[in-house]
């Protein structure tokens, strides 16, 4: 499992982080919209014909913000941090 986000360099809208089951390193847009087709509300990416997520807020292009793999490890940080 990856952990991805989509998010818009044009108006700073980040479409929430999704978890991608795929094998390579790095998700197709086939995989991203899978996995946000899970995920209910305004901050979804919108997909147009050609495959490509677009930002619900503005209509600008997503763009793939950090994908990593799943590490519990990352958890703890950030719980530190709080
Ligand atoms: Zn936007």
């Amino acid at each position: 499992m990856l952990r991805a986000e989509l998010y818009c360099y044009f108006c700073g809208h980040g479409s929430g982080e999704v978890l991608v089951a795929t094998k390579s390193r790095r998700p197709t847009p086939e995989q991203l919209r899978a996995a946000y087709s899970h995920v209910t509300g305004p901050r979804t990416p919108q997909w147009n014909a050609g495959e490509q997520p677009l930002c619900p807020r503005c209509g600008g292009q997503l763009f793939l913000e950090k994908y990593e793999q799943q590490v519990v490890r990352r958890r703890a940080v950030l719980k530190e941090a709080s």
